[in-house]
């Protein structure tokens, strides 16, 4: 079974996050634990933990179908010392909160080289940066998120989400999630060869590691290395690609999150998704 939701507003307290996913019709969801444009945030109120988990409950909403997204100002592959120090500590509190929350997973976009070091010194950074995490925490899941490859952003190949993991020594809370409009403007073509890529990443990671999936469409084409999410069936990628989504099971029982432009469709999203299931 699917498990659809939306990246939803925890606006007022992350306690809000599950009340929005239950008004679109979601039995998963991504969110927020703090202000993802800045580095520092008030630590989590008890009274909003119990809250969350309260209306966890109220909604059915279980930790394995939350997905909650780490800050876009952390790079933990920074080539810089004083950035690399910034992010891990940022990094650290936002597993931290998840714990807090009974949350078992932290998605996060792997790192950037900046055009001032190798993509490999970089994916070294990031494996010793959720090393230092996972070190420190316990329960929690970095799940890394490949990329469309914008810019100097890295985890827009395949490979380079097996060799983060590979240096990452508990394999046991390390996996992957999978953005579709990212794979396919990072060029892997989801739409006209869907067999070959699912292939090409069970040999190079393995849907083993596979923890999440971002469900979205494209604006921009095939290759383009460029991020820009479009509603589902309104892009480049279009609906044939989507309804054998909803029936391929190596999908099945786990987050599957939309990061769609136009939160006003999301609740007919999900119920279209689910009429293909
Ligand atoms: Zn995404
Ligand atoms: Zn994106």
């Amino acid at each position: 079974m699917k498990f659809i939701g939306a990246h939803v507003s925890a606006s007022g307290g992350v306690e809000w996050a599950p009340v929005n996913a239950h008004e679109i019709g979601a039995n998963a969801f991504a969110l927020f634990t703090k202000n993802q444009r800045q580095w520092v945030a008030k630590p989590l109120t008890d009274e909003s933990i119990e809250l969350f988990k309260e209306n966890c409950v109220k909604y059915g909403l279980d930790a394995c179908h939350i997905l909650p997204h780490d800050s876009y100002l952390i790079n933990l592959g920074h080539p810089e010392a004083e950035g690399l120090e910034k992010s891990r500590a940022a990094f650290l509190d936002e597993m931290q909160r998840c714990e807090q929350l009974g949350l078992r997973m932290l998605n996060f976009h792997p790192g950037s080289h900046l055009n001032k070091i190798s993509v490999e010194t970089c994916l070294d950074r990031i494996a010793v940066s959720i090393n230092i995490a996972l070190e420190k925490t316990r329960g929690v899941t970095a799940v890394i998120e490949n990329t469309a490859g914008q810019g100097s952003n890295i985890g827009n190949e395949f490979w380079h989400l097996k060799y983060i993991i590979d240096r990452v020594d508990d394999k046991s809370r390390v996996g992957v999630c999978l953005d579709t409009c990212h794979t396919y403007t990072a060029g892997y073509d989801i739409v006209n060869e869907y067999d070959k890529v699912f292939d090409e990443f069970e040999t190079a990671v393995g849907f083993h590691y596979l923890r999440a999936v971002h469900l979205n469409d494209s604006k921009k084409p095939l290759g383009s290395r460029i991020d820009r999410h479009d509603s589902i069936g309104k892009g480049l990628i279009g609906l044939d690609f989507f309804k054998r989504f909803m029936t391929d099971a190596r999908f099945n029982d786990m987050p599957v999150v939309l990061e769609t432009p136009d939160e006003s469709l999301w609740a007919e999203e999900i119920r279209m998704l689910r009429s293909f299931e």
